[in-house]
């Protein structure tokens, strides 16, 4: 499994993107620096989409990528709870900000949604895509994709503390998780639904406890400006817990 990180940050900028992760080239979760960061032939080799939630900077791109594909005569799939196809026909596909490209054209519609049941384990693509609910301040799922040679990543998607029952649920080999800011906003973390160092060590302990074992974490959504000091702190809590905690950057590939 190759997983390239086209986004990693919760703030856009010349040198940072909008989540979104890329699977052997042809499986997307969040669409946040999406179309930004693929060629016109790499966005036409995508299969599908998985949405964690709805807030902008991980569904940014879904109107551009569905303009793209429905100029070609093509159509994409895109994956995610009713919540997040609510939110994209009213507010971003609705015939006002853009085309209804979740009904149009009529009768084969570009983008082709399937809406995803948690802890329901779905084929995707050849690739087998469990949803997790966990604690955001919106409805959100991370993914567990298990690859057809049996390849594990579970990335959470934007969440905050008190994963037990998530842990629960998944035993991936990689953990993409989210750390937004320094230790300094634990009380802006809880209340929002997103992780800082200290909180996240409290996650990975936690998991540790659950399962047995701790894999490999790798950081994302990021605010750039503390990125210095969260990966500071990140060095830290590695250290302590013996593991590797790195942080994503805009075109990073991993291997699994
Ligand atoms: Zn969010
Ligand atoms: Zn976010």
């Amino acid at each position: 499994m190759n997983i390239k990180f086209l986004g990693a940050h919760n703030c856009e900028s010349q040198n940072s993107k909008f989540i979104s992760l890329l699977i052997d080239d042809t499986l997307v979760i969040d669409a946040g620096g999406l179309t930004s960061s693929l060629s016109f032939q790499a966005q036409q080799k995508l299969k599908a989409i998985l949405l964690t939630h709805q807030h902008y900077d991980h569904i940014r791109d879904v109107p551009a990528i569905a303009m793209n594909f429905y100029l070609r005569g093509t159509t994409i799939n895109i994956y995610s709870t009713q919540s997040v196809y609510d939110a994209l026909a009213a507010h971003f596909l609705n015939g006002k900000l853009y085309p209804k490209f979740l009904e149009q054209p009529q009768g084969n519609p570009t983008i082709k949604f399937t809406i995803i049941e948690p802890y329901k384990t779905e084929p995707v693509e050849g690739y087998s895509v469990l949803a997790v609910k966990v604690n955001h301040a919106v409805p959100t799922v991370g993914y567990q994709i298990t690859s057809p040679d049996g390849k594990i990543v579970f990335y959470t998607g934007d969440t905050g503390p008190g994963l037990a029952s998530c842990w629960q649920a998944v035993s991936p080999q990689l953990l993409i998780t989210e750390v937004t800011a320094t230790n300094k906003y634990e009380e802006f973390g809880k209340e929002t639904g997103h992780l800082t160092p200290s909180l996240l060590k409290q996650e990975l302990t936690s998991f540790q406890k659950v399962k047995g074992y701790l894999p490999r974490v790798v950081v994302v959504h990021m605010n750039p400006e503390l990125e210095k000091e969260i990966e500071t702190e990140i060095a830290v809590v590695a250290r302590d817990l013996n593991n590797s905690i790195t942080l994503a950057s805009e075109g990073m590939q991993l291997y699994l």
